[in-house]
């Protein structure tokens, strides 16, 4: 049902619905998955998979335990395992005819604005070609200082980078619970949480569920991220066949509701991050071309001030020096020195490499 209304989605699966406890692969589940997706891209709707199972299915290929692994053989079996997880999804989507990619992040690729904008970038390239990425951390050099560890926050974050509308995390329990289900009977399914300070409080997330690197406490965490970035976050179970089709049918599931508009919580986050590095001042063509929800381009850019990178945050002013918009520039102030006045075609042959025509894309911009 909530889906419906979604236009993108991203959906996180753990290792666990992709191998049962018989350390079987359970590929009947992937197909009925997979019919789900392609239900969904019918659509039309942006598709983003998160999944875990890169250790799980790399230590079933070297007939390894799955237990208290030390980070470097884990990173080594990730390597082995990432392998087998993607040809495990490109054989089961290929009968679907779901074309798909893989993306591997790590914790700087989505903390860092410049590295979130470039994967952005690459998000929207890809739905754009009709292809379903798929996402997992990249375990092989991942640092326990610089690891999410669990798929659930990081889900999150490709939920925030890419402007989601809907996170799913598919778990091994129905939703959010008010006792834990396996102990108390009593224990009742929380269907929606629309305070999330106020509505969990006295539940005692951490016993809830293990699934994965992730409990509770992280899809708790992820929640939060969602919830501040304008998308919606569901628990629910997946270990049924067709867990997305579940979803839509039946209303067993914990829905998070975020309270904030995601235009809102992004121009909130242009606005608020930090102090701007740099300034650009432009003509009043660009002026009107942007005041008509258009992005910025180098041919109405008359001057730039302060250095900063691709990537950063900085001020546009209007030819009278009015503050008129602030945004994240797509180049260097370096590059904008080169190419401001110039049509976005000559931009290849000015700086040598080819690069996007808009210097402050629109969704990356808020007139203040
Ligand atoms: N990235 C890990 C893997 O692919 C899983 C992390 C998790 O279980 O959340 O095995």
């Amino acid at each position: 049902m909530h889906l419906k209304n979604s236009k993108t989605v991203v959906i996180k699966i753990g290792s666990s619905l992709l191998v049962d406890d018989k350390n079987k692969i359970r590929k009947k589940w992937l197909e009925s998955f997979a019919k789900d997706l392609k239900k969904l891209k019918s659509k039309n709707k942006e598709i983003i998979i998160v999944s875990s199972g890169a250790i799980a299915l790399g230590c079933k290929k070297m007939n390894l335990k799955n237990i208290n692994l030390k980070l470097d053989k884990s990173q080594a079996i990730a390597s082995v395992g990432q392998i087998e997880l993607m040809n495990l999804f490109s054989q089961t989507f290929s009968k679907f005819r779901l074309n798909i990619s893989q993306i591997l992040l790590t914790l700087d690729d989505t903390e860092e604005r410049r590295r979130s904008i470039n994967a952005k970038r690459t998000f929207e390239n890809l739905f754009k070609l009709g292809y379903i990425p798929i996402v997992n951390e990249n375990d092989t050099i991942a640092t326990s200082e610089i690891k999410y560890g669990d798929n659930d926050r990081l889900a999150s974050r490709v939920a925030q980078i890419t402007n989601a509308d809907t996170l799913v995390l598919l778990s091994d329990v129905d939703g959010l619970f008010t006792k834990n289900p396996k102990i108390y009977k009593d224990a009742k399914l929380i269907k929606k949480v629309e305070n999330l300070t106020k509505d969990i409080q006295g539940i005692n997330i951490k016993g809830i569920t293990k699934l994965g690197k992730g409990g509770m406490n992280t899809k708790i965490e992820a929640a939060k991220i969602c919830n501040l970035s304008g998308c919606d976050m569901i628990i629910a179970n997946g270990l049924h066949l067709s867990p997305i089709d579940k979803i839509e049918k039946q209303n067993n599931y914990t829905l998070f509701e975020s309270k904030i508009s995601k235009l809102h919580a992004r121009k909130k986050w242009i606005i608020s991050s930090i102090s701007p590095k740099g300034e650009l001042t432009i003509d009043d063509g660009a002026k009107r071309a942007l005041i008509n929800g258009k992005s910025l381009l180098a041919a109405g850019i008359k001057k730039v001030s302060g250095k900063f990178n691709k990537g950063d945050h900085i001020k546009i002013f209007d030819i009278n020096y009015k503050e008129f918009a602030r945004g994240l520039s797509s180049f260097s102030s370096e590059e904008i020195n080169k190419i401001k006045g110039c049509q976005s075609n000559e931009i290849e042959k000015i700086l040598g490499y080819i690069s996007k025509s808009e210097v402050v894309h629109k969704d990356d911009m808020v007139e203040i």
